[in-house]
């Protein structure tokens, strides 16, 4: 891939083989569990012996994510396998971890049940700060933007300050895509994320990976796969690859919409708590704005309880009420119906790729009609 592309021709050719004459641009799936073997050599004559540590589908996506993140990826049949895979790989017992007390909801469950159980020291730190020195501990990892606060950490300041110290650093970038932010050369050791989100895009299939710069971290974690198996299916792998060449276009219309839902709302007295980095106004934004090489299509706001949101996504047309982000659809999540540990009435809104206009006055005419804040009728 040319150094001086940018991002839309990045994603158009990103993972894609040499064009040879009579073949697809992206190939399709190869769907094998078994390969033919050399007869002689067995699988030490060719790459492909065995579906679960190798797939050519899969290595062509791999390329593709690793030419974004700039650095070498493995996928993961989800991002909870990836997130969780990637803690299992690296920490051992004794081990202190810094995880975010506002990111990912499951993740944190993880290393409250089985990370403490195998004896791994978990701390939790909020995504803004403030840390903690660093000395002992073995890994820190940052979720920024926070999901769902869409809080952010400056990455940069804190790998320098966690590497002084010896510690691994490992961003999940989840919620910005390697078109939003390029953690590795913000200085992190890994990236981890789930592929199901604005990656992919299109609320169809669930995938996760990691990338790094170090072989000696990706060969821990591709063993790690290999040995527990969670693995892609080729479809997946392939829808994913297909759908990434859309990732700047997609990306494009979410932040633009993001940005006029977050001026409607702001500019609303009836709704309190809104949070989206790419708003002068926010706290994140001075540390979002010079990090994120985009913002992203995800807002958070109050509603104030459970009654007024059901109420708001009900009269709207174009905003489904569904859970994860990303995708082309508008979505709105009230976390606390998941257990998320969020306030009754407050939503995650994903912007999807609808028109500005349409998206702008579907949710102000919704916000009207879901009236205040009450009981659920
Ligand atoms: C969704 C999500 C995950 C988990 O990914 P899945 O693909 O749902 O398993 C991890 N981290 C963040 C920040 C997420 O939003």
């Amino acid at each position: 891939m040319s150094g001086d592309w940018h991002d839309g021709t990045r994603c158009v050719h990103a993972g894609l083989p040499e064009p040879a004459p009579g073949d697809p641009f992206l190939p399709g799936p190869v769907f094998a569990a078994p390969y033919h073997l050399d007869p002689w050599q067995g699988p030490t004559a060719g790459r492909d012996g065995y579906g679960r540590p190798d797939n050519p589908t899969r290595r062509l996506l791999e390329a593709a994510v690793g030419e974004l993140e700039g650095g070498e990826c493995r996928v993961f049949a989800t991002g909870q396998a990836a997130v969780t895979g990637l803690l299992l790989a690296l920490l051992r017992p004794g081990d202190r971890v810094l995880l975010p007390a506002d990111g990912y909801f499951p993740v944190r469950a993880f290393a409250t049940g089985t990370l403490t159980a195998i004896g791994v020291r978990v701390g939790f730190v909020p995504t803004a700060g403030p840390y903690p020195p660093f000395d002992g501990v073995r890994l820190l990892m940052l979720e920024t933007p926070a999901n769902p606060g869409l809080d952010v950490a400056d990455v940069a300041a804190l790998a320098a300050a966690a590497h002084a110290a010896g510690t691994l650093v490992v961003v999940d970038n989840t919620t910005a895509t390697p078109l939003g932010q390029r953690p590795l050369e913000l200085g992190a050791d890994l990236v981890v994320a789930s592929g199901t989100k604005a990656l992919t895009g299109h609320s169809d299939l669930l995938l996760g990976y990691v990338a790094a710069r170090s072989a000696e971290l990706l060969e821990a974690l591709t063993t790690w796969r290999t040995t527990t198996g969670a693995v892609p299916g080729a479809f997946d792998a392939w829808l994913a690859h297909r759908s990434l060449a859309t990732l700047d276009l997609r990306l494009g219309r979410q932040s633009a919409n993001a940005a006029a839902l977050a001026e409607l709302i702001a500019g609303r007295a009836d709704v309190t708590g809104l949070r989206w980095p790419g708003r002068p106004a926010d706290p994140a934004y001075p540390v979002a704005s010079a990090q994120m090489r985009r913002m992203p299509g995800v807002l958070s706001f109050d509603l104030g309880d459970a009654g007024r949101v059901a109420r708001f996504v009900e009269a709207s047309r174009l905003v489904a009420a569904a859970t994860s982000f990303g995708g082309l659809h508008t979505t709105a999540d009230r976390r606390a119906q998941w257990g998320d540990d969020t306030a009754p009435g407050f939503v995650r809104l994903s912007c999807g790729v609808e028109d500005t206009a349409d998206l702008v006055a579907d949710v102000a005419a919704a916000l009207d009609a879901a009236g205040p804040a009450g009981p659920l009728s």
